[in-house]
């Protein structure tokens, strides 16, 4: 490492400024970019990380850090060169993104590796003295016979454990000089009590053999290459294309990332790849967020420091500290989870290609739905397009029949749960043994409390939304807001005008699970959502259920939409397709249109043929029609004329601000402010929309304006609108956050 004299540091607190520290003589060469350093900062002591090592500096008073914190630098400068490239198009301050960079436990100095305590023998004991002690102390001596037996150092509690004895015992041989401890640190591996089958790559079919063809080509010449878009119907082998891409990477030398939903990371996944790379000892580490932060530590430094070569993670994945890097696979491209929700606000898709241009290496992106983001750059010859046809097994996609619900109720006078169509389909199921999964996206009992006499719902005192009445044990008969958590008691009566008149009206899934058990009183019904899945075993406990055929009917939200494989399924059931399509979006009929397609995907991937009903009131809506041709192209074409005519992503770049507040006075005339100062910044080509209440007007107690912008050229748009934040100064009570390139548009 280089013998810097000076090294410029951003510190963790957001202050929008580096500084400079000189480095004494006594750390003089253990310092390089991307170190962790504490520094003194005014009167106190912050943690930073080094971004440069100045050769001269004209800082005057400058101050000498205080410590290194960790062996090596933490980032590389290629990881460095990503945040600056995050803080400039997502207008999001450095210190911010470097946050979001490096996990919590390391950049926290404290915490560190799990230690325990190891046995080994001391100085030798002869017959005499060991005589002596079994007359004396007769426990000493059969610990000390055990531990002359160790062929190596055993783990204190584990010799313990096996010989019931006592810690005072050994404490007692050990001040004799009989035993020796050592403290060792051990490794917290998530995955320990789990066994995986070595397999091997399988033999491709003839459009997997072009597709691989082309990235181990791509992998000859990653710096001339562009990102690959993998757009293959589901079942079609992606993944068995990423593994044996990822085995050539590793072939060469090279490490590479996978990035998956979060919501996919299931135990199957991490089985398939674990599996295939057995042969390489400790290869591959998982990144998510349900590790613990001894985990998250421990997997961190296996990728630091060089043992793990594939990471498979999600969203923040991206940022992991691979050297080398050949690969990166980002699956379900246009899954929305990989869109960061608070700041830094990125796309972990789309700074996979930026990373993947910095470090020159090739980045495959693969689904069977792409986003239209993605389709349009391969049709502009941005990204190369690859495409799978065929599922593997050749098997036929599923059939998709359209119930309309209209009908339904002019039948029944009232919303149907089960059209009729669907509960013979399932009864059908039943009784040949096949599964069945009923898909809602919407959690809770009922969707609202109406008075039928005044017409009020009861609504959430913080958030402009109705409560949903949950029968489930967590929030046990109560009504509560799904958005901020607030929850409340059942009224006997009308709040508002008094009457005895209230109603339950709309459902969501714990209504469609308690349905179909009364229609199907033999059947096993199971759920899976938020509300069900709370505790940390139950996911992969009614997983592993459904798979061995304990469950006939599984009912779920999106949890159970995505990347599951369950040959006995031949029927999937969509309660509801028109839920996403009526929120104020532009994305709404593309993410039907996906949601249709994955949720589809999960039928009849065994022997028997499957078969989806979707329920809806707009059953010639183009999403849905299109979803049931399985007509990708021509969906994606009326698509993209629409978001074309309307200058919408992908071609204008969209910039969302929100202005919030828990005064709405306040909150509206700030929003009207900055407006106003956008529109003398803003060039003509910018269209800049009004400062308008925000679909969701209130949440969490806090009043809610946005300002809609669209335009080409992003970055100029970005520093623009950087600028003016920059020179006007809010009242203190007022938020203003930015979401470049925004997926949430409430
Ligand atoms: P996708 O990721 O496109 O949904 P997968 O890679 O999961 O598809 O493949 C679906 C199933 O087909 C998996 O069980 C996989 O093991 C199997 N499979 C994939 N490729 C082949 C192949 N070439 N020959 C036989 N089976 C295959
Ligand atoms: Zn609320």
């Amino acid at each position: 490492m280089a013998k810097a004299n000076y090294v410029r540091v951003i510190i963790d607190r957001a202050i929008h400024r580096e500084l400079d520290y000189a480095v004494p003589e006594s750390l003089r060469g253990r310092i390089g970019v991307g170190s962790r350093v504490r520094v003194p900062f005014r009167d106190k002591s912050a943690l930073a990380t080094v971004v440069a090592l100045p050769e001269q500096t004209d800082a005057r008073g400058i101050r000498p850090i205080e410590a290194i914190i960790g062996e090596a630098p933490v980032l590389t400068e290629q990881l460095l060169e990503l945040g600056r490239w995050i803080a400039t198009y997502y207008c999001c301050p450095i210190e911010t993104v470097m946050r979001s960079m490096l996990p919590q436990v390391i950049r926290r100095a404290e915490v560190g590796w799990k230690k325990q305590l190891f046995v080994q023998p001391g100085r030798k004991i002869d017959n005499d003295e060991l005589e002596k002690l079994r007359k004396r102390a007769p426990r000493q001596a059969e610990l000390v016979e055990a531990i002359s037996r160790l062929e190596m150092p055993m783990r204190a509690a584990e010799l313990l454990r096996q010989t019931s004895l006592d810690n005072q015992t050994l404490r007692a041989l050990v001040k004799r000089g009989l035993a020796k401890l050592r403290e060792e640190a051990v490794v917290r591996d998530p995955h320990a009590d789990e066994h995986f089958i070595a397999t091997s790559n399988l033999v491709l079919n003839e459009e997997q053999t072009r597709a691989l063809n082309e990235i181990t080509q791509a992998l000859e010449a990653p710096e001339n290459a562009r990102p690959i878009l993998l757009h293959g119907v589901t079942g079609s082998g992606k993944t068995e294309i990423y593994l044996q891409a990822i085995r050539a990477t590793l072939d060469r030398g090279c490490t590479a990332i996978v990035l998956v939903p979060e919501i996919s990371l299931t135990p199957q996944t991490v089985e398939r790849f674990k599996g295939r790379f057995a042969y390489v000892p400790d290869a591959v580490a998982v990144l998510h967020s349900h590790l613990s932060e001894g985990e998250r530590h421990d997997e961190w430094h296996k990728i630091h420091a060089g043992r793990a070569r594939i990471v498979i993670g999600a969203r923040s994945a991206v940022f992991a500290p691979l050297k080398n890097l050949g690969l990166i696979v980002i699956d379900e491209e246009h899954e929305t989870t990989y869109k960061q929700e608070e700041a830094p606000r990125y796309h972990a898709r789309d700074l996979a290609v930026v990373r993947g241009k910095i470090e020159k290496c090739v980045v495959v992106l693969g689904s069977a739905t792409p986003s239209l983001e993605s389709y349009h750059n391969a049709g502009t010859g941005k990204y190369r397009l690859l495409a799978l046809t065929q599922r593997v097994d050749e098997k036929q996609m599923p059939l998709m029949r359209i119930v309309d619900l209209r009908q339904e109720r002019r039948k029944e006078k009232k919303a149907a749960i089960l059209s009729e169509k669907l509960s013979q389909a399932i009864a059908d199921r039943l009784e040949k043994r096949e599964q069945t999964i009923l898909f809602l996206n919407r959690r809770g009992f009922s969707t609202s409390l109406l008075c039928s006499e005044c017409g009020e719902a009861r609504n959430c005192p913080n958030c402009s939304v109705a409560l949903t009445f949950h029968r489930h044990p967590a929030v046990s008969g109560r009504l509560s807001c799904h958005l901020c958590g607030h929850t409340a008691a059942v009224p006997k009566k009308c709040p508002d005008c008094g009457k005895d008149a209230l109603i339950y009206y709309g459902f969501g899934t714990e209504k469609v699970e308690s349905t179909v058990a009364q229609i199907f009183p033999k059947a096993v019904v199971r759920r899976m959502d938020a509300d069900s899945m709370t505790r940390k075993e139950a996911y992969r406990e009614t997983l592993r259920d459904f798979r061995t055929g304990k469950i006939d009917i599984l009912v779920g939200t999106q949890m159970i939409a995505k990347g599951l494989h369950f040959p006995n399924v031949t029927l999937v059931g969509i309660i509801n397709a028109d839920l996403a399509l009526h929120l104020p979006d532009f994305r709404a009929g593309e993410r039907t249109f996906q949601l249709l397609t994955q949720v589809a995907g999960r039928a009849g991937r065994g022997e028997t043929p499957g078969e989806v009903f979707v329920q809806t009131y707009t059953p010639f809506s183009p999403s849905i029609q299109f979803a049931r041709h399985h007509d990708f192209a021509g969906y994606f074409q009326q698509e993209l004329e629409f978001r074309e005519r309307c200058d919408f992503p992908p071609f204008k770049h969209a910039i969302l601000i929100t202005v919030r507040s828990a005064h709405e006075g306040r909150s509206k005339l700030s929003a009207e402010t900055l407006k106003r100062r956008l529109k003398e910044a803003l060039p003509e080509e910018f269209i800049l929309g009004d400062a308008t209440p925000a679909p969701l007007e209130k949440l969490q107690g806090q009043f809610r304006f946005h300002i809609l912008i669209r335009g080409e050229a992003i970055l100029r748009l970005s520093r623009l609108v950087r600028e003016t934040l920059d020179k006007l100064p809010f009242p203190e009570d007022v938020t203003v956050s930015v979401d470049v390139d925004p997926y949430q548009l409430l």
